[in-house]
């Protein structure tokens, strides 16, 4: 296994470096990075996607290219301008509700993007949980006149419930992402009707096949997202998306400019606004870690393998 840790090129969950391990198999590579506050139980889907990839166990694609949004942060409407832009997506996932700030600084940076993103576009936000349920159902209808009509709210409260109930006292489709974390969370959401939209990320939920298992039996659309990988992880979520036998959404997982390097040769950047459905060749040279980092992802990998030792017997 080769350990790497890269440096973020801003802050994102807290976090300024990214760290994971890449696994070596009979098809290539595969990327095992839980965040390092989840624990062996959580983690060990994220092994099985890992593997999945480096056996090369994936579906075949029923797409060659894979559109992607370019997500603008809680930034002022110039800058918010400029991201969508420089970004080049037809798609926009635009941060809102961001602690300190104002609704009227969400309807402002909502209108500076649709702006710049034409009549044509699409843009959802995301509000990563933060609001309670009367200021989602007060705040969704004034962001969508701003914006000139939302696509979908991401995540508008924190609770399966309380998303339930957003989405029977709106217009705008609601889209779960943070109450999808296992492998069973879809169907909790399918089951009280709580979203229009799924956010699957491969690695929590266990893998590609999993994946497809989970959006076949759910019946609901899936925007497949990542979970701020290197271009090797990547590959796995662009498997997905590019096995999945609709895909109406843009997908999240243009995310590799977040970190300040990559792994591989040519890293999964998009292309006028899609991925290409691409194996990516990773660069050993480029793979690094201190020791004592190295150390503690062994540890890590030791520990799921024990747990899954534990549970076989
Ligand atoms: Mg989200």
């Amino acid at each position: 296994m080769r350990v790497y840790s890269l440096p973020l090129r801003t802050r994102f969950r807290g976090i300024t470096v990214r760290e994971g391990v890449l696994l070596p198999g009979p098809a290539g590579w595969g990327e095992w990075s839980p965040f390092l506050e989840y624990d062996a139980a959580v983690a060990e889907p994220w092994l099985r996607c890992a593997e999945e990839a480096a056996a090369g166990d994936w579906p075949a694609p029923v797409r060659d290219t894979v559109p992607v949004n370019v997500t603008v942060p809680a930034v002022g409407p110039e800058q918010a301008h400029a991201i969508v832009l420089r970004g080049g997506c037809r798609t926009a996932k635009v941060k809102v509700a961001e602690p300190g700030q104002s609704l009227a600084d969400d309807q402002a940076r909502l209108e500076a993007v649709r702006d710049a993103i034409g009549p044509e576009g699409r843009v959802r936000i995301d509000v990563n949980g933060l609001w309670d349920l009367d200021a989602a159902v007060a705040s969704i209808p004034v962001l969508d006149r701003a914006a000139g009509g939302l696509e979908y709210v991401e995540q508008p409260v924190a609770t399966v419930e309380d998303l339930a109930r957003v989405r029977r006292s709106v217009d705008v489709p609601v889209a779960a992402d943070e109450s999808i974390r296992r492998a069973e969370d879809p169907y909790r959401v399918r089951d009280l009707e709580a979203a229009d939209v799924a956010v699957l990320k491969v690695q929590p939920l266990g893998g590609v096949r999993a994946c497809l298992r989970i959006a076949e039996d759910i019946g609901l659309p899936v925007v497949v997202s990542s979970a701020l990988e290197t271009s090797i992880g990547i590959a796995a979520g662009v498997a997905l998306a590019a096995a999945l036998p609709e895909l109406p959404y843009a997908c999240g997982l243009a995310t590799v400019q977040l970190l300040e390097s990559d792994v591989v040769t040519e890293p999964l950047l998009p292309v006028d606004g899609a991925l290409p459905v691409r194996l990516p060749v990773l660069d050993e040279s480029l793979v690094h870690a201190d020791p004592d980092r190295v150390a503690h992802w062994e540890a890590r990998l030791a520990e799921v393998r024990a747990l899954r030792q534990d549970r076989s017997s």
